[in-house]
């Protein structure tokens, strides 16, 4: 006999630790398969950091998530004791007609959010490490900051663990099918059978949901990590913020106060802009010209930061064409699969109201949250 769940769960990355975590709670049987060990670094979810931030240039939709997100990383740290989210306070620095200020603003203004317009000089004064053009404004959002994405995926894996989930880890989904009112699903190890699947495969998404027919695409992504001249202290996250900084071309980088230690240096990145690869084929290594060529770009706004190169680590996006998630029942197996897939570079932040939602699309077959956004059937509609 197969050992039998209520729900199985694919990839225990960010988002199926999330839904692992969600389920259990509400006495779901889960079992839990993730490709490598827990809180790896061959995926999507780690270097440390992501940012955090409600006034969401990518679209107002969003917003009533993030609200859901925020309370839930506040109750997963009193629950675990772990630190997962910093609020140092965010800026989003362009010309006032760049996507990263304009979009920000319009999510602000639509949901009475909190935040405040600075001009260059008001950047400037407020936070002396930035030195932006005179044509450029931020808008600067005190509840943003940072969440720490290994820390979340280790609490969720503790809270579902204690919660009696089943997490296998080193033991890869080799395949699935439908069976009976549910699915099997086997590994090289073992055949398990559940009335649901909950499938987060991060980058993996290409090979294991090719029958929901939207054309992932996967990028690598570089971190950089640099020791400011003059040092830290400037950079400490009581002095400084998280930022996104849009430049007059559209390029955008990102980066975080210093939150490693002393000596350990400051994160930054490019948003977009990586190169595409498959989770196989990935270039681990960072070259001297990337490294370069992010110096170049970020001493533009932060001529202090980079003072000395420390190190760079590689990591992946897995992109939908308009950049908006996949969050649904599969459309082809709509009683008994669910998937959660495409965060496009900018899921982080949502992972434990993401865990929410996919445990009541699984449990429920709906959610009330709002994700109407998600539907794969706007990126597969066959042209008219
Ligand atoms: C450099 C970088 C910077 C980012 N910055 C931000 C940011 O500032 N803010 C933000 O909100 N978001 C950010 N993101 C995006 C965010 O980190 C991702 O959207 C999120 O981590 C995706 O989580 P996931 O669960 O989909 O993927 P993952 O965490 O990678 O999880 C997928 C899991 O599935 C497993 N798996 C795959 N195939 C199988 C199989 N056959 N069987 C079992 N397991 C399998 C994998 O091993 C993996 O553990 C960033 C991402 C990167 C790479």
């Amino acid at each position: 006999m197969s050992p039998t769940y209520d729900v199985i769960v694919i990839g225990l990355g960010g988002m199926g630790s999330a839904a692992a975590h969600h389920l259990s709670a509400r006495g779901a049987r889960v079992l839990g398969l993730e490709k490598f060990g827990p809180v790896h670094n061959r995926g999507s979810s780690h270097g440390g950091s992501r940012i955090t931030r409600q006034s969401y240039f990518e679209d107002p939709a969003y917003v009533p998530l993030l609200l859901r997100a925020y309370e839930l990383y506040d109750r997963l740290e009193r629950d675990t004791g772990r630190a997962v989210a910093t609020l140092c306070g965010g800026v989003m620095l362009g010309r006032p007609e760049s996507r990263a200020v304009s979009g920000a603003r319009l999510s602000a203004e639509q949901w009475g959010l909190p935040h405040e317009m600075l001009d260059a000089k008001e950047i400037r004064r407020r936070f002396p490490t930035l030195a932006p053009r005179d044509d450029e404004v931020a808008l600067y959002e005190a509840r943003a900051g940072l969440v720490r994405p290994e820390n979340t995926v280790a609490a969720h894996v503790q809270l579902a663990t204690r919660q009696g989930a089943d997490l296998h880890f080193e033991e890869p989904m080799t395949r699935w099918e439908p069976y009976r009112d549910g699915v099997r699903v086997h590994t090289a190890e073992n055949t398990y059978t559940a009335g649901q699947l909950v499938i987060c495969p991060g980058a993996w998404a290409p090979g294991l949901l090719t029958d929901l027919g939207v054309p992932f695409t996967i990028e690598r992504q570089v971190m950089y990590w640099f020791l400011p001249t003059g040092g830290e202290r400037p950079f400490t996250a009581e002095n400084h913020p998280v930022y996104i900084w849009e430049d007059a071309e559209g390029v955008q980088v990102y980066g975080f106060p210093a939150i490693d230690g002393p000596g350990l240096g400051a994160k930054v990145a490019f948003f977009r802009k990586g190169t595409p690869c498959t989770p196989e084929t990935i270039e681990r290594t960072v070259h001297d010209d990337e490294v370069a060529a992010m110096a170049e770009q970020v001493g533009r706004l932060i001529p202090d930061l980079p003072g000395r190169f420390l190190k760079a680590a590689t990591c992946m996006y897995t992109n939908s064409p308009d950049e908006h998630f996949v969050v649904t029942r599969h459309p082809a197996h709509p009683g008994s699969v669910t998937v959660a897939a495409g965060f496009s570079g900018h899921g982080f932040k949502f992972v434990p109201v993401v865990g929410e939602i996919l445990a009541d699309l699984a449990l429920d077959g709906v959610t009330g949250h709002p994700i109407d956004l998600f539907d794969p059937s706007r990126l597969t509609a066959a042209p008219a």
